[in-house]
Formats: structure tokens, sequence, C-alpha cells
């Protein structure tokens, strides 16, 4: 397997684009990934799309609907609201059962037609939602799974893990993408590009990091 080539798991927001101008900056070939599963945000992908194509990137959708055909998520069903505070005891309806083992699994597969080594996400344990999905925990045992499964020596590469959403804007600006992050990637899960809709939680963690980082980049 080629380890200078990397597969991006791209959603168009803010963590997966600065994930990708990571891997472009660490690996000599990288595909973008995107994934159509029904949800609700769906511009995200032509959003994607746009960005990889603007930077001669390789870009493949997947489709991944079936996700929300066997589970339920705000995120995928018109009809819950979404929660707009971590419930106590559990977690966010906005949380997609299965999704980042589904998209890595696919990725995997994907790697293995492709030559590729290593797997590029933007997933955080400090991710305010505390998903499941996205703890170290979990990709590091996946990370073993898909290796046994496939026998292939993936590399799952997680630069933003241990990063708050602060850092990650930081991140994006030492890559040289804080403009592009900030004005053309979409976070809010109301599916607005930029700012957002600057209310559901997905829009309240970015922005206030953004204002965090603003104001520690103005005293540079
Ligand atoms: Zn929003």
């Amino acid at each position: 397997m080629n380890k200078d080539t990397a597969v991006v798991l791209f959603s168009g927001g803010q963590d997966s684009t600065t994930c990708l101008f990571w891997a472009l900056k660490t690996f000599k070939k990288v595909y973008a990934l995107s994934f159509s599963y029904g949800q609700k945000h769906v511009k995200e992908v032509s959003i994607a799309e746009k960005i990889a194509k603007d930077h001669h990137v390789e870009f493949h959708i997947m489709d991944s609907h079936f996700i929300s055909e066997v589970g339920t998520s705000s995120l995928t069903d018109t009809t819950i609201e979404m929660d707009q505070e971590k419930p106590k005891d559990k977690y966010p309806n906005t949380f997609v059962p299965g999704r980042n083992l589904f998209f890595l699994s696919i990725a995997a597969v994907f790697a293995a037609e492709h030559d590729a080594m290593h797997l590029v996400t933007g997933v955080s344990q400090t991710d305010f939602s505390g998903y499941p999905d996205c703890r170290d925990s979990f990709i590091k045992s996946l990370n073993v799974t898909l290796n046994l499964a496939m026998d292939k020596q993936f590399c799952i590469d997680t630069p933003l893990m241990w990063l708050d959403k602060v850092q990650t804007w930081a991140m994006a600006d030492d890559l040289g993408v804080f403009d592009l992050v900030k004005d053309h990637t979409l976070t809010c899960y109301n599916g607005i590009p930029g700012a957002g809709c600057g209310h559901c939680p997905s829009c309240k963690l970015r922005n206030d990091a953004l204002h965090e980082y603003e104001a520690i980049r103005n005293k540079k």
C-alpha cells in the first residue's frame, strides 16, 4: 500500500476541510470522499465538491442512504426537531448511529482499491456532543478491525482528535486556509454556509470558537 496516498473523509465542514488541507500538505496523493446519506444539510456535498475541485483534489461521492433507512437521527429525519442542547445522560438526537463506522469502512474499501494506506478523518474526542464514534478508542479499535478484515495495514489519521475548536481554527490558519474555512465551509445543521444560522448547536460551537480565535489572532 502506498504510504504517500490518503483518502480524506470530506463533508465540506470546518473540521474535514481543515483535515483535507492537512492531508494535502502531508501526502503526495489525496482523494476526497463525501457521503450522501439523506442528511438534511445535503448542500454540504456540493460545497465539498466545489472545495475539492477548486484545489484539484480527486472527489468521489459515496451513496450511503442505507444509514437513514436503518437508523433514526434528527440529521436525517425531517419529522424530528434537532436537539439544541446536549440532553443530560444521553446523546443529542443529531447522533447518526453507525455513521463513522460505515463511512470509515466504505473509505477503507475505497482506499484498498486505490492503494492508499491512510484514511483521514476529522473526528474529535473533545467535541461537545461526545458521540461515541468520534472517540480515540473507537478509531483505534476500528483501525485494527479494518486491517484484519482486509488483510491490509491501514493507518487512520485523526489530526483533530485532541484539539478543541479554537485550536482547530488555529490549525486552519497555520495551513493558510483560515478564510476559506471561515467563509466557504458548511458546518451549520440548517445548511447555511460560512457563519451559518448562528443558533444551531454546530453554529454556536463553531462561531464561539471563531470569535475566541480571532481575538487571539488580532493580538498577534
Ligand atoms: Zn446553524
